[in-house]
Order: C-alpha cells, then sequence, then structure tokens
C-alpha cells in the first residue's frame, strides 16, 4: 500500500501555494493520497479568520476533482487545540499500519519542537519537509540530531517503513501566503489567481476576510 500524505495547515485560505506542493509530492513520491487536514483550533494563534467550516469547504472546492487528494475533518470533533500527535494517532488507529508521512513546510518544521508532544510524532508518522529548491534542513541543534537520527534520502523507505523517517524534497516554491491573500481581502483587492476560482468565490460571497 503507497503511504498516505497527511498535510495539515490553518488553510485560512487555502492557495496555489499548499496545492502545487501537495501535488509534487503526491506525484514524486508515490503517494496513495494526500489527504488535507483543516486545523479545528491551531494551537499556534489564537483564532481563525475564516470559521472551521468555511475553510473546510474552501479546501473541498480546491481540490474536487483531483484523485488521491482528500479532505479529512477528523479534527473538528475533538474539544481543545487541535494539536498534530492527537491527529496523526487518529489517523493511524483509523489506518493501521499503512506508511504516513507528515508533510510540512520548512517554516513549520522549524517549529517543530515547539509543538505538542512533539518527540511522539516520529512514533507515528515519517516528516516530509517540503522546501524551496537548495535549501538544506538545519543541521545543528535539536533538528540536527533528530535528522541525523532520522533522516534518510531514499524515498523507498517511505514506502518500506510506517513511520519514523525524515525525508526533505524540493517543491516548486510559489511565493503565496494566506496572510497576504486576507490583508489583500481586507484592502478591497481581488485575490483572483492565487487561488482556484472556487476558494476566490467563496471568499468573496462570505465576505469572511473583508474586515
Ligand atoms: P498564514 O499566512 O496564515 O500563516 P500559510 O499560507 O502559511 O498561512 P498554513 O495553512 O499556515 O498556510 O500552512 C499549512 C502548511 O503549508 C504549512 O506546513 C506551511 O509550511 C505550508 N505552506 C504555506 N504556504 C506555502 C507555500 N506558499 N508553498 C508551500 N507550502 C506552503
Amino acid at each position: 500500500m503507497s503511504p498516505i500524505g497527511v498535510f495539515g495547515g490553518t488553510f485560512d485560505p487555502i492557495h496555489y501555494g499548499h496545492l502545487r506542493s501537495a501535488y509534487e509530492l503526491l506525484q514524486d513520491l508515490e503517494l496513495g493520497e494526500v489527504r488535507f487536514v483543516p486545523s479545528a483550533a491551531p494551537p499556534h494563534r489564537g483564532s481563525t479568520f475564516a470559521p472551521a467550516e468555511l475553510r473546510y469547504r474552501m479546501v473541498e472546492i480546491a481540490i474536487a476533482g483531483q484523485d488521491g487528494f482528500v479532505v479529512d475533518d477528523c479534527e473538528f470533533g475533538r474539544d481543545g487545540p487541535s494539536y498534530t500527535v492527537d491527529t496523526l494517532g487518529a489517523i493511524r488507529a483509523e489506518r493501521g499500519a499503512a506508511s504516513l508521512c507528515l508533510i510540512v513546510g520548512m517554516d513549520a518544521y522549524l517549529g517543530l519542537t515547539t509543538w505538542h508532544r512533539w518527540e511522539e510524532i516520529l512514533g507515528l508518522a515519517h516528516l516530509v519537509v517540503a522546501h524551496r529548491p537548495g535549501w538544506q534542513l538545519p543541521n545543528t541543534g535539536a533538528l540536527g540530531e533528530l535528522l541525523a537520527e532520522c533522516g534518510t534520502e531514499d524515498v523507498r523507505e517511505l514506502h518500506r517503513q510506517p513511520f519514523g523517517r525524515i525525508y526533505h524534497h524540493a517543491v516548486t516554491q510559489l511565493e503565496i501566503a494566506s496572510t497576504e491573500i486576507r490583508g489583500l481581502v481586507a484592502a478591497g483587492k481581488d485575490p483572483r489567481y492565487l487561488m482556484p476560482d472556487g476558494v476566490r468565490d467563496i471568499i468573496v460571497e462570505s465576505g469572511c476576510y473583508t474586515n
């Protein structure tokens, strides 16, 4: 069975930076699927701008029709902060011995040691770090030690083992951030071409980033 990519994020809103990275990883790593998991209550920020249901809907519209892309609302039924370690535990319980690959951008990876029970994450999934071409993962400090212990350059390792390795992969870097999109919309500008039209339509119709 091919590995399952787990792509968590606030997706407030989802944009082509997220989608292109996920698509390249789906193909290049020969993942069976990429599960987009919108965070219900992101631990690292006070509150989101668009409510969870709307962010879920935007992801659903953005990935519609793409084989291998699925959206997962598994964080919505839990109370309290949406910790990645709990999400991976839930997917692990559901998918048994399947290989799980937690997909993170370089910025998220650099903050890994601030995550709730971060030491348990590699016991549940591999870490796949998507980064811009030419970038290297840090090789000093706690993350350097982790990389020395768990890093692999061999993508087949992600298929052979269910969890425990760190793999990094260069993806086309689109300099798009949700923060900038929200700022643009709040300033009365149109976010067209930064995300699929269906997502843009939801933003315009709901007015979720207008104030
Ligand atoms: P915000 O600007 O609100 O912080 P964001 O655009 O960074 O949002 P998130 O939903 O916080 O998006 O990110 C989810 C995941 O997607 C993270 O692992 C992040 O590193 C990654 N990511 C964010 N923007 C990009 C991008 N342009 N290209 C590739 N990956 C991205």
